[in-house]
């Protein structure tokens, strides 16, 4: 065991998160792909341009602290993004995977969410102002790619159920 700074950990976790959204860039295509809902797949297209975005805000902090992003690798984003590749896997039914895919698309908002949140107090914490403001931009991003994607769930997985029962 090492015995970290509490800015080295913030440095650290912004490296886990940026492996995390670069993760996330490479993977959301095969969601699209996956997505039968037209709005599922604008809304998940729209969210790739902000994760491409949230890589650059984190390199944007990384330079102002001097430091590099690193070789990180955010296990719980591959672990999260493994699952996605099955759930995708798990039906042809249009509807159904379209369930499927914004399941997986949640809980990785809802990792990113938990973890901005952490980033973004840390950042006021140690006084670093701008970083902070910047991570909140983010938090808000995600929260926001979430909520849509629950309005989506709320029509499509509708469809879902309704032929479900009728099987
Ligand atoms: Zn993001
Ligand atoms: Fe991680
Ligand atoms: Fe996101």
């Amino acid at each position: 065991m090492t015995d970290k700074t509490f800015e080295e950990l913030f440095v650290d976790e912004l490296r886990d998160i940026r492996d995390a959204e670069h993760r996330m860039v490479k993977a959301l295509p095969k969601l699209i792909k996956g997505a039968s809902s037209k709005e599922l797949s604008v809304a998940l297209k729209e969210h790739l341009g902000q994760t491409e975005e949230h890589v650059l805000r984190l390199d944007q902090s990384f330079e102002q602290l001097d430091e590099k992003p690193g070789q990180k690798v955010c296990e719980a984003m591959k672990g999260l993004l493994e699952e996605a590749e099955e759930l995708l896997d798990e039906s042809n039914d249009p509807a159904v995977k379209d369930a499927a895919i914004i399941a997986a698309a949640q809980k990785v908002e809802h990792y990113e969410m938990a973890t901005y949140g952490t980033l973004r107090e840390w950042a006021r914490q140690l006084g670093f102002d701008e970083i902070a403001s910047r991570l909140q931009k983010t938090l808000d991003e995600e929260e926001m790619a979430d909520k849509r994607l629950t309005v989506i769930a709320e029509s499509r997985n509708y469809v879902a159920a309704t032929e479900s029962r009728r099987k």
